[in-house]
């Protein structure tokens, strides 16, 4: 089963109190993990393991055990960076990639999670600790991101090797978006802005990690058969009760339960329509299973989220001769790492 992803969820708690985020619900799983580490390995062992919450560092030692015992092929962290000054080096350096929440300029960052400063702080001192992985800023792209702004932001603090963001889309909490549809048209000609900026960087010979667009232009060469984050496909999260989820986000939906670490794999996903008659598909793999299954915002609100979607890939289209000239240096990502491509 070599080229899996494990999504390990440590704990369902967090630590943060983002303005966003929901969390999730209580009692949906124990709140530390109750299977044995054991029947973790004899999943995971070869395959690439990420630590999930919740916030994964609050179990800071189950991840360290988990470390020393599963052979995994890369570990990989998403985490919000409040506790990342608590992580000793050696482990630090044994992660390929450690992605931490950060919405970009200061004022947004802390309107949504308050705690710019110490996260920053955090994020130099994993570079002093001579990290050599990929550091990936993780936006949420909400009512004030400027796409534009807020990456530019992000890349002059020139600390973070790449900049990936969601869409606060179809499961955001009550009261954070005032106007979706208006803030889409700004949205999409940030992204515009943002693209030419990104292409006229790569004819001098520069690359900027921005996740999205490289994973969009390497559609062009690898399409997608099913949604980037491969959840349910190559990509399974495992609750702290050993359920085998398709998707971390929404283990109480009965679809997503696709196995137990008792029983292995059980179910394959499907992506339904319109997805697989849309001519984007092989640029978007149709987004999201999540996004793909439910209509929490409606059918007018599917469009607008695919409106955003196929703004980026034309954006990126538009420089397919520059892309296919760099091909080799933009292909990404190199090994399933979390970041879902689409934003
Ligand atoms: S653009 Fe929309 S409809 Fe088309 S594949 Fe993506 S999510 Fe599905
Ligand atoms: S993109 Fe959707 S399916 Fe994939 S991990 Fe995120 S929420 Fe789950």
């Amino acid at each position: 089963m070599a080229g899996k992803l494990f999504i390990v969820i440590l704990t369902p708690v967090c630590n943060g109190n983002c303005l966003y985020c929901g969390g999730y619900d209580e009692g949906l799983m124990p709140p530390k993990i109750q299977y044995p580490l054991e029947s973790l390995k004899k999943i995971a062992d070869g395959n690439s393991v990420a630590f999930y919450g919740g916030e994964p560092l609050l179990e800071m030692e189950k991840m360290k055990e988990i470390m020393d015992s599963v052979k995994a092929e890369h570990f990989i962290l998403q985490t919000n960076g409040l506790k990342l000054n608590r992580l000793e080096d050696e482990y630090i350096r044994r992660f390929s990639t450690i992605l931490v929440s950060f919405d970009g300029r200061r004022e947004v960052h802390d309107l949504y999670r308050g705690n710019y400063e110490r996260v920053l702080e955090n994020v130099l001192n994993v570079r002093r600790k001579g990290f050599e992985g990929e550091l990936i800023a993780r936006m949420v792209a909400s009512q004030e991101t400027d796409i534009y702004e807020d990456v530019m932001h992000i890349l002059n603090l020139d600390c973070f090797t790449h900049v990936h963001w969601q869409i606060d889309a179809v499961w955001s909490s009550d009261g954070v978006w005032r106007d979706f549809e208006r803030w889409v048209e700004r949205y999409n000609a940030g992204v515009r802005k943002l693209v030419k900026f990104w292409a006229s960087e790569l004819r001098k010979g520069v690359l900027h990690g921005l996740v999205p667009f490289m994973g969009v232009a390497t559609a062009i060469f690898k399409p997608f058969t099913h949604p980037p984050c491969s959840s349910g496909f190559e990509s399974f999260a495992i609750a702290t009760d050993g359920r085998i989820l398709a998707c971390p986000i929404c283990p109480d939906l009965d679809w997503n339960e696709v196995g137990s670490l008792d029983e292995g794999i059980k179910r394959r996903l499907e992506i339904l329509e319109p997805c697989l008659s849309c001519s984007y598909f092989r640029f978007c793999g149709g987004r999201c299973v999540f996004f793909n299954r439910e209509r929490l915002w409606g059918d007018r609100g599917f469009r607008l989220v695919c409106s955003t979607v196929k703004n980026l890939v034309d954006s990126i289209l538009a420089c397919k001769h520059l892309i296919l000239a760099n091909k080799e240096k933009i292909m990404y990502p190199r090994f399933l790492n979390t970041t879902e491509i689409i934003p």
